[in-house]
């Protein structure tokens, strides 16, 4: 079985609470895009985890976990990671972590370019988590990246690395005016850096197919959702990659393969982390009292996210893009303490109701319409089972699900591991 967890809305669903949970299903849990600007919380015992760049399944010591093709990874950022976790008891040896050859390395000059290019767009910033993302997918095209094998390899990639900082250092001297990237010191951090990942580095295409040649089960996991995936999601505010569901196996190093079953996580209610058009947005003291609830603050970043009620026709488009069979239906606990519970159901675009999710300057002018169904107004957490949800959250539920055509299978009440419901 190849089961691929995406997001239908923002990011921020919940994805890797709902990874954590299913992956106990599967042998092997896969990442295949995005990089360390993603922050995945979760909950196991009441312990507090949050991960950037390894998989949900870490948490499991009998899951191995890949880093595939389709990522871009900071090796600092994932060495911490893996020292941090292992510091906690956390297993993490070449046994049960594989890292793709092909990953792209996001190196400091990324990071400076990244803020860099922030800074001078100012008000107008993406509301990029200065990461190295963005810059370091664009080497990645315009084929200038270094890659994990090159970390094999060291003649090979201290004559890549040069030429490579030629090139960078021509924008970042040339364009930005700022100190050139130093040679030495880059290559000090590769090498300082990439050593203790030498022994996780193959080919995870390889690992996969044996894997299911084997009869087992794969997890993939995405970072962020439809709104943000490159192509289909809301251009230019979007991540640098493919967040869709489609390029799972693509991205994790099994590209002929295809996807049995894909699971969307989408939240009871809107938020949104960074710039970019957000037609539910609530403002004010709705919003403040959404955003308390919720612990709506960025696990990679802290930053306050953006909240707003669920949004119909953003999160339709988002389970049509991700071609979800299935939905996970995350933090219906937040909601209790409201007597009605908006749901943005239509936007109007230019005097004209639509249900589709536009694009464009239309998204831009896109204005909510918003319906309100009653609150439970009770406290749901201790609710393990379907009939116990009160009637209300259950009718709330079910509307969503018939808004957006696609069954809600699992709902989660609170953020620990056992808190959720299966249908
Ligand atoms: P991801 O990036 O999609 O994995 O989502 P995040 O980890 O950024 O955000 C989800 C946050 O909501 C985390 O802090 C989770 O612990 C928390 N969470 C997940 N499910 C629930 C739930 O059902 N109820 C509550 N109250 N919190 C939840």
């Amino acid at each position: 079985m190849l089961t691929a967890i995406v997001g239908i809305n923002w990011g921020d669903e919940g994805k890797g609470r709902m990874v954590d949970l299913l992956s106990r299903k599967y042998s092997v849990v896969a990442r295949y895009q995005g990089g360390n600007n993603a922050g995945h919380t979760i909950y196991v015992q009441g312990e507090k985890f949050v991960l950037n760049l390894l998989p949900s399944g870490i948490l499991r010591p009998e899951v191995v976990n890949v880093l595939g093709p389709g990522m871009v990874i900071d090796i600092a950022h994932l060495r911490g990671e893996m020292e941090r976790l292992a510091a906690r008891g956390v297993k993490i040896g070449p046994e049960n972590l594989r890292i793709s050859g092909k990953a792209a390395i996001c190196l400091p000059a990324n990071v400076r370019q990244d803020c860099l290019e922030e800074d001078r767009l100012a008000g107008e910033k993406y509301g990029s988590t200065r990461r190295g993302i963005a810059p370091i997918y664009g080497d990645k095209y315009m084929k200038k990246a270094l890659r994990m094998e090159d970390l094999l390899e060291p003649e090979r990639l201290e004559r890549h690395l040069s030429r490579l900082l030629e090139w960078k250092n021509l924008l970042l001297e040339r364009g930005y005016g700022a100190p050139a990237e130093d040679f030495d010191e880059t290559l000090r951090w590769l090498r300082e850096n990439g050593e203790p990942l030498l022994p996780y580095i193959c080919d995870t295409g390889l690992f996969l197919e044996e894997s299911i040649a084997a009869g087992k089960d794969i997890l993939f996991e995405a970072q962020l959702g439809a709104l943000r995936d490159i192509d289909y999601g809301i251009y230019p505010f979007t991540s640098s990659s493919t967040t869709l569901a489609a390029y799972a196996p693509i991205g994790a190093g099994i590209p002929g393969k295809k996807l049995d079953q894909v699971v969307g996580v989408m939240k009871a209610y809107s938020t949104c982390v960074g710039e970019g058009p957000f037609t539910c947005e609530l403002f004010g003291e709705r919003a403040e009292a959404l955003r308390e609830a919720g612990g709506e603050y960025g696990a990679a970043t802290g930053r306050p996210r953006r909240v707003g009620p669920f949004d119909v026709p953003a999160s339709r488009y988002g389970v049509r893009m991700q071609g979800a069979d299935a939905l996970a239906l995350t933090k219906l606990d937040v909601l209790s303490y409201l007597t009605e519970i908006p749901v943005c159901t239509w936007y109007e675009v230019d005097g004209k109701p639509t249900k589709d999710f536009p694009g464009g300057g239309k998204l831009d002018r896109a204005r909510p319409v918003l319906e309100f169904l009653p609150g439970w107004e009770c406290d749901i957490r201790s609710c393990r089972r379907w009939q116990e949800l009160p009637a209300a959250a259950r009718a709330y539920v079910e509307y969503l699900e018939k808004a957006v055509g696609c069954p809600i299978r699992y709902v989660s009440v609170g953020a620990d591991r056992d808190a959720y419901i299966e249908r």
